[in-house]
Formats: C-alpha cells, structure tokens, sequence
C-alpha cells in the first residue's frame, strides 16, 4: 500500500475543534486527509463520511451539486456526536479532476446529464478510486463503521476492502432547482437512495 501517514495537526473549525491528519500516497503524488473527533477506538461504530473533493461544491459555493452541504452537514452530525472522522480524498469530479469537470458542466449546459456528459469525454460515470481507504482506516484505528451515504456502491467498496462497514445512515441535505436534475441523475443511473424524493428541501 503506497498511501502514507504524514503528520496530525488541529483543525478548528466552525463547528468544533478537529485533527487534521494528513496522509501522502507517493504513486500517484495525492494527499489526501482525515479530520477526526474524538475517541475513535472500541467496539462502538465510529459515524464516518467518505467525501471526495469537489472543489466547486466545497469551496466555491457551487449549487450544481449537493457535495458542499453534503460536507458541512458531515461536520455537523460529527461534532453533534462528538465522535468520528471525514475522510477527504483529493480526487476532484468523481475522479476526472477539475479541468475536465469544467469540460462535463460545459457539456451539461447543452443537455447532457452528468453521466452522459464524462461519457462523451472518454471517461467512465464513475472513476473515483477508494483502495487507499484500508491504510487509512487502519492507522486511524478505527473498527466498526456507520456510514453517512445516499450510496449503496460504497458500502460495497469498503466491504470489499476489507473495511467493517456495519451500517448506512442516509445523508440527504442540499437538495435546490439548480441539482435538481444531478441529483435524479444520481438516482438513476449511478444508484443513490434518497427518501426525500421530490422535496424542495
Ligand atoms: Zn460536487
């Protein structure tokens, strides 16, 4: 496993003090990071985000997605508990990066959803790659899982890698009219469960 633990730090923020904990996967030159709350040692699951970077979503407002209050809901519900761990990775547009996710929007703002539209660049709806999850939940201790996820898939990837996923908590925020059409999109074609189907909220 290439994935490495660097170096910790804290991290506050506003809703709580976190651990910065950042990790260096020297195959591909990615870093990617953990922030952490609390105890996340003994048998109780520890509630758990997987996000992956969206830059637009996550730093610069983005309504074209649900992934910027997807993450700050995350922080939320961890500092609520006071216990568990985002796991950010650095692998922007489900895995096409940043300038190519300019190419899809462009290509959505003609008509294409957003499966249509990496497909019509050569890409795969779905490229985002989660093997460096094992190192990372190994050095961080933690056992058991309860998953905040609207995506069944990545149940499935963490118990392929090994990883004890026990349970799936539905992580429904964020919904407006401007995602609305990703997000049925999302249901469709790449498997999400939402509950709230059809609510503005
Ligand atoms: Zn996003």
């Amino acid at each position: 496993m290439s994935v490495k633990y660097v170096e910790s730090s804290k991290l506050p923020t506003s809703w709580g003090m976190f651990e910065m904990h950042g990790f260096a996967d020297d195959s591909n030159d990615k870093e990617h990071v953990v922030l952490s709350m609390g105890d996340l040692s003994g048998d109780q699951p520890v509630l758990v985000r997987i996000h992956s970077e969206c830059l637009t979503g996550d730093a610069l407002f983005s309504l074209r997605c649900d992934c910027g209050a997807q993450l700050q809901a995350a922080m939320h519900r961890i500092a609520v508990e006071g216990r568990g761990a985002i796991f950010y990775l650095r692998q922007e547009g489900r895995g096409i990066g940043l300038i190519n996710k300019i190419r899809a929007y462009h290509l959505q703002d003609k008509g294409a959803d957003t499966v249509e539209a990496n497909e019509q660049l050569g890409f795969g709806a779905d490229m985002r790659d989660y093997s460096m999850l094992k190192a990372m939940f190994d050095k961080m201790g933690i056992d058991k899982v309860k998953l905040m996820t609207n995506n069944p898939r990545k149940m499935e990837a963490l118990r392929e890698l090994g990883i004890n996923a026990v349970e799936r908590l539905p992580h429904e925020t964020g919904r407006n009219p401007h995602n609305a059409h990703y997000l049925e999109t999302k249901r469709g074609k790449l498997g999400h469960l939402f509950q709230a189907e059809g609510e503005d909220t």
